[in-house]
């Protein structure tokens, strides 16, 4: 017998993964050499997962912070059934689309804020990100103002992989060895108090001073040659930075003085996230552009959406010729009947009982963890937060070696049957939207035990 048939499903699938697959986000060296390989991830139910080995989680990042209404809804999964006998794929290209399609835009016309009811779909968050920079463009050469195209985002910003996602983001390991940023795209301060604040600076005084980078950068370029300005309005992936309650406000007051198109990418934020249906509402704001991706299917099928402005779509259909863009799966069919089906769970009471009840309780349960040795702050909002851990809570002094204390800690959580993710030494938390209290409470105790044996066995 061949080694592959004498190996168990796990084993095999670890050898297969290690061999033929290049995985995400991973260091390829470490991946190879580490025992154990990597985790399949082969059943869920609910908000836990189980792997090949037979170990049960909970998942307290809903995959990537993406499946609001947790696993196995067959709400979902009958919904997708339906259409791929129906219709399974057809494309929106020249002048055709499909009913889910058209539906589904409606729905999200409906959802989001007035003014914002024209949108393209795309299957990810990257390529949403790509399409705002390319239509932004589009738009300013339209009304006759080509040189108005640069883009302005956040150090720790995180907007995508493609080249254009990761040249908004500002994440410098995404961007040196790939010659990004492109040219065009700056970035300012985020409104990140614990680490940018200075000492004595009130939160207030910080997220003004954080808004004002941007007012800072936007003279220096130009104004007449800035195009817009794209921001997550909790920062997710960065390190669940929540911004101080001054920096939105000063934001908009900045766009809107300055003639610059104010973008909310609500890929993480969107749809019931923050504690409303969107950031912009958390934070009070009124985005020309917003992009939409993760809780759009809950991670069921791969989707996207760039709601634009009608102000911006009127210019386009009065003076543009055709927008040159556009991706195969642009509005799938299928991946919208999901979508649909999704929106539906949510509307139908997910997204209040998670407001009303879930968020508050995982906000003050997490906040338990303040006390503990291990920790200089923990901030949140909605289903959202970060723990960020440091070698002295008296002095908030990080650790030298960033991330190691952070990556013992997720290790210790999963050792306790809890997925969290590590940011640097930040631990984020962002369950699904339908975790029962009981499960949070379990999600924030294994976090604690993990805590406990990490504080003890850095001490030692
Ligand atoms: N924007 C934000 C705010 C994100 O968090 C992500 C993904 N984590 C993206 C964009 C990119 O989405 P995708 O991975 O679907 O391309």
């Amino acid at each position: 017998m061949s080694d592959h048939a004498q190996a168990k499903p796990g084993e095999r699938w670890k050898q297969l993964d290690v061999r033929h697959h290049l995985n995400p986000f991973s260091n390829y060296r470490e991946l190879k050499k580490s025992e154990g390989g990597s985790r399949i991830i082969e059943r869920a139910e609910g908000v836990r997962l189980w792997d090949a080995d037979g170990n049960e989680f909970l998942d307290g990042m809903s995959g990537l912070w993406c499946v609001q209404v947790g696993y196995g809804r067959r709400e979902i999964t009958e919904a997708v059934t339906r259409q791929m006998e129906q219709l399974p794929y057809y494309n929106s290209f020249f002048k055709t689309t499909t009913p889910p399609t058209v539906e589904l835009a409606e729905a999200l016309a409906r959802l989001t804020r007035p003014g914002l009811d024209r949108v393209f779909f795309g299957s990810s968050g990257s390529e949403s990100n790509d399409t705002v920079v390319r239509l932004v463009r589009w738009y300013n050469h339209v009304r006759g103002r080509p040189e108005k195209n640069q883009f302005i985002s956040r150090q720790f910003g995180y907007h995508g992989s493609t080249m254009t996602g990761a040249s908004l983001g500002g994440l410098a390991g995404m961007q040196t060895a790939y010659g990004l940023p492109l040219p065009g795209f700056h970035h300012v301060i985020p409104p990140y108090s614990f680490q940018f604040a200075n000492e004595g600076e009130s939160d207030e005084a910080f997220g003004l001073r954080a808004a004002r980078s941007l007012e800072e950068k936007i003279l220096e370029i130009g104004p007449e040659n800035v195009a817009g300005f794209v921001a997550e309005p909790v920062m997710g992936a960065g390190g669940v930075i929540v911004p101080p309650a001054t920096y939105w406000p000063e934001i908009s007051r900045i766009c809107q003085e300055h003639d610059v198109l104010l973008i909310a990418d609500e890929v993480i934020c969107g749809f019931g996230r923050t504690g409303a249906w969107f950031g912009y509402e958390t934070y009070d704001f009124s985005p020309d552009l917003m992009t939409l991706a993760k809780g759009i299917t809950s991670g069921y099928l791969p989707l996207s959406a760039v709601m634009v402005s009608e102000a911006i779509c009127q210019t386009l259909e009065e003076e543009g010729g055709e927008f040159a863009h556009g991706y195969t799966y642009s509005g799938h069919p299928t991946a919208c009947a999901a979508a649909l089906a999704n929106l539906h769970l949510l509307e139908d009471g997910i997204v209040e009982r998670c407001a009303a009840e879930i968020a508050p309780h995982f906000q003050r349960r997490v906040r338990t963890l303040a006390d503990h040795p291990m920790v200089g702050e923990v901030r949140g909002v909605g289903m959202l937060a970060g723990v960020e851990l440091v070698r002295s809570q008296e002095s908030r002094e990080p650790w030298d070696d960033r991330g190691t204390a952070g990556g013992m800690t997720r290790d210790a959580c999963l050792r306790n049957g809890v997925i969290v993710r590590a940011i640097r030494d930040t631990m984020a938390l962002a369950p699904p939207l339908v975790t029962q209290t009981d499960d949070i409470d379990k999600m924030v105790s294994g976090l604690e035990q993990a805590l406990d044996e990490v504080h003890y066995a850095l001490r030692a």
